[in-house]
């Protein structure tokens, strides 16, 4: 692996380390995907196939909904429509008039559990994780950047660890995987402590006290255990 397309934004992510650098650069994708999805994207025919295909999920469809491109949407969800009627109605019913509820269940849970956007994020954000994996390898910049980060969501933290053991040697997986421990390790203890105080506030007798660095712990907590930011 060289340099490449993935280098410069996973570069900048790091520059910053205010919350996850991974949740940083998964929000810029999905823009990006939303975007490129209400614009020309959806008229291409191999995308249409896809999207009629996977769908979008819970998450998507509002995002794309609130991306203003109206029509666009429509014509997707209107094939979309025609092919999940064929699959989930048309093909589980039998010659005979007997219809393949069974199917028509297993059908609805595999729609459910896919999206387009999710598929094209989810490969940006290995290609993301393989990049940082290379640069830590390659770059001591980098390792720098990443020994100033202040924390991994959950999520992301067990991607990079998953991703680290395939595409690095072991004694490299070792120095990588203890760094983002550390990092890991001393932000869940310091959230603990943040909750901790956070809930003692409630306490009539630390009413006075200062809240420290306790005022969002909740939602540091919740980002940390689902990756969803609440602000
Ligand atoms: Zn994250
Ligand atoms: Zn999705």
């Amino acid at each position: 692996m060289k340099e490449t397309i993935y280098t410069i934004p996973v570069n900048e992510a790091f520059e910053d380390n205010c919350d996850c650098p991974l949740c940083r650069l998964y929000k810029k994708v999905e823009a990006d995907e939303i975007d490129k999805i209400l614009g020309a994207a959806m008229m291409e025919p191999d995308i249409r196939i896809k999207t009629n295909k996977q769908g979008f999920c819970d998450k998507h469809f509002p995002m794309m909904f609130e991306g203003k491109n109206r029509l666009s949407l429509a014509l997707m969800l209107e094939s979309h429509l025609n092919l999940l009627n064929e699959n989930i109605f048309n093909k589980t019913t039998g010659l005979m008039g007997k219809t393949d509820y069974k199917k028509q269940t297993e059908i609805i849970e595999n729609q459910q559990n896919s999206c387009y956007i999710c598929s094209r994020i989810d490969y940006y954000m290995e290609k993301f994780c393989e990049t940082i994996c290379f640069l830590f390898r390659t770059e001591i910049a980098f390792q720098d950047k990443m020994r100033n980060q202040k924390m991994y969501c959950l999520k992301h933290y067990r991607q990079l660890l998953v991703i680290a053991k395939q595409r690095l040697s072991k004694s490299d997986y070792e120095a990588f995987a203890k760094m983002i421990f550390q990092t890991e390790k001393e932000y869940i203890a310091t959230l603990c402590d943040d909750v901790s105080w956070f809930c003692k506030k409630f306490d009539y007798r630390y009413q006075n006290e200062p809240w420290k660095n306790s005022k969002d712990a909740i939602q540091r907590s919740i980002h940390t255990l689902t990756s969803k930011k609440i602000d």
